[in-house]
C-alpha cells in the first residue's frame, strides 16, 4: 500500500474511536502533553534490557523514587509495569513464591481474600497463579466488611488485598483495619490504589492507606490513569525489596543478568512520560487536577440531586455513581448513549457510572446534565 493510503485509512480508523470529550466512563485519559513529548523521543526504548538504554533505566529509577515518596516510602522497591492487571498479578505472585519457597505446610491451594469489589484482574490472578480468590462482602458504604474479611481467613490465606479507590464506587477500604488484621495473622496486605494512587494523596480529606502504614506490603499505582502519563504504565511498589527477587528470572542473551518484570520488552516510552508529566506538575500541579476533577464531581452530583437522583455513596473520589430503578438504568444508560455520552454501570448495587476525569470540563458537565434531565 501507498504512505498516502495507510494513512488516509488510519485516519478513518480513528474517527470511529470515541474522543474523550464523551466519554464518562474511563479511568484513562489524555496524557499531558509533556508525555506526549517525552514518549515520542522515547518511543523505541526497550527497558526491559536496560543495559542497552542506561538513560531509561536512571529515568525509571528517578519514576519510582518519585511515586515510592508519593505512596509513603522514598526508599520502596519496584518496577514501571503494563498497568494495574500487571501490578496486581506481580504483588500476588511475589508473596505465593515466598511463601512456596518457606514451606510451612502451605502446599496445597493457597488462597487470597480480595474485597468483592475487587477489580476483575483478580479473577485472571486465581487462573494464572493458581491460587483461590476468596471475595470478602462489603458494608453498607461499599466499603470491604473487615468482619468478612477475618472470617474468611484460614491456615491457607497467604495475603489480604485492599482497595484504595475502587473501580465502580471510588471507595476506599479500611487499610489500616485490615493492616491490623494482616499483622496479626503475618499475611501480606497488598493495595490496590491503581486508580486512587494519584487521587487520594491530593483530597481535602486524608487517608491511611499506603506503604506508610505498618502492616502494608506492597502497593500498585498507575500512571496511565490519573497520572496523565501515556498508556501503558502502571508501578508496583514493595516496602520490602526482597519481594522482586521472588520475581526473577535469568535473562541469559540479555545485557542484564535477570528480570523481575512480567513482560519481556518493556516500553522505555513510559518511563520517559511519566518522569516528564510528574517533574513537570510536582505536587501542586497534581493536586489542581485532583482539585478540578472533585469540583465538577461535586458539581454533578449536585446537578443530579436538584433533578431528583441520588448518588449511591456521596463521592469519596471523582466516581460518581447514580441510583436508579433496576429497570431503568438501563434504559437511561442506552438513552444517553444515544445522544453520544459514554456512561458505563455498576453490578451491585446497579446504578449509572460516571468518572470525573482531567479531560472533563465544566461546559461537559453542564451538557451532560442537559440531556440527563431529558433523559429522565
Ligand atoms: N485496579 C483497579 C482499582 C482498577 O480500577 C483497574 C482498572 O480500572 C485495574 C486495577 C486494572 O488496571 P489496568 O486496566 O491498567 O490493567
Amino acid at each position: 500500500m501507498s504512505r498516502e493510503m495507510i494513512e488516509a485509512i488510519l485516519r478513518e480508523k480513528k474517527l470511529q474511536d470515541f474522543s474523550y470529550e464523551h466519554i464518562l466512563s474511563s479511568m484513562c485519559t489524555y496524557p499531558h502533553e509533556i508525555a506526549v513529548y517525552a514518549h515520542r523521543l522515547f518511543l523505541e526504548s526497550n527497558a526491559g534490557d536496560y543495559g542497552l538504554f542506561p538513560g531509561t533505566k536512571e529515568l525509571e529509577d528517578e519514576v519510582i523514587q518519585m511515586l515510592g515518596t508519593l505512596m509513603g516510602n522514598e526508599n520502596a522497591s519496584g518496577y514501571l509495569s503494563t498497568g494495574g492487571t500487571e501490578s496486581n498479578i506481580q504483588a500476588i505472585r511475589a508473596i505465593r513464591n515466598r511463601k512456596r519457597k518457606e514451606g510451612g505446610g502451605i502446599s496445597d491451594l493457597m488462597n487470597i481474600i480480595v474485597p468483592e469489589s475487587a477489580h476483575f484482574s483478580f479473577d485472571k490472578i486465581a487462573d494464572l497463579l493458581s491460587i483461590e480468590v476468596q471475595k470478602a462482602s462489603l458494608d453498607a458504604e461499599l466499603k470491604v466488611d473487615v468482619n468478612s474479611v477475618e472470617s474468611l481467613i484460614n491456615d491457607k490465606t497467604i495475603g489480604i488485598v485492599g482497595i484504595a479507590g475502587t473501580t465502580e464506587f471510588g471507595q476506599i477500604d479500611p487499610i489500616k483495619e485490615l493492616s491490623s488484621i494482616a499483622t496479626g495473622n503475618e499475611i501480606f496486605l497488598f493495595v490496590d490504589a491503581a486508580f486512587g494512587g494519584f487521587v487520594i494523596p491530593f483530597l481535602e480529606e486524608s487517608y491511611e492507606f499506603d506503604l506508610s502504614v505498618d502492616g502494608v506490603s506492597a502497593i500498585s499505582i498507575d500512571p496511565h490513569k490519573m497520572g496523565m502519563s501515556t498508556i501503558p504504565t502502571g508501578c508496583i511498589l514493595f516496602n520490602d525489596g526482597s519481594y522482586l527477587d521472588e520475581l526473577v528470572v535469568p535473562t541469559p542473551y540479555l545485557t542484564t543478568k535477570e528480570q523481575c518484570s512480567l513482560t519481556g520488552t518493556r516500553s522505555g516510552a513510559s518511563a520517559a512520560a511519566t518522569y516528564a508529566v510528574l517533574k513537570y506538575l510536582g505536587r501542586e500541579g497534581m493536586k489542581e487536577v485532583v482539585d478540578e476533577c472533585m469540583k465538577l464531581t461535586r458539581m454533578l452530583v449536585a446537578g443530579a440531586k436538584r433533578l431528583g437522583i441520588s448518588p449511591v455513596i456521596e463521592p469519596v473520589m471523582n466516581v460518581v455513581t447514580l441510583s436508579f430503578p433496576v429497570e431503568e438504568v438501563r434504559r437511561v444508560k442506552d438513552a444517553l448513549e444515544e445522544r453520544r455520552w459514554r456512561v458505563s454501570m455498576t453490578r451491585t448495587p446497579k446504578s449509572l457510572r460516571m468518572v470525573i476525569m482531567p479531560h472533563t470540563g465544566e461546559e461537559t458537565i453542564k451538557l451532560f446534565l442537559e440531556d440527563l434531565e431529558e433523559v429522565v
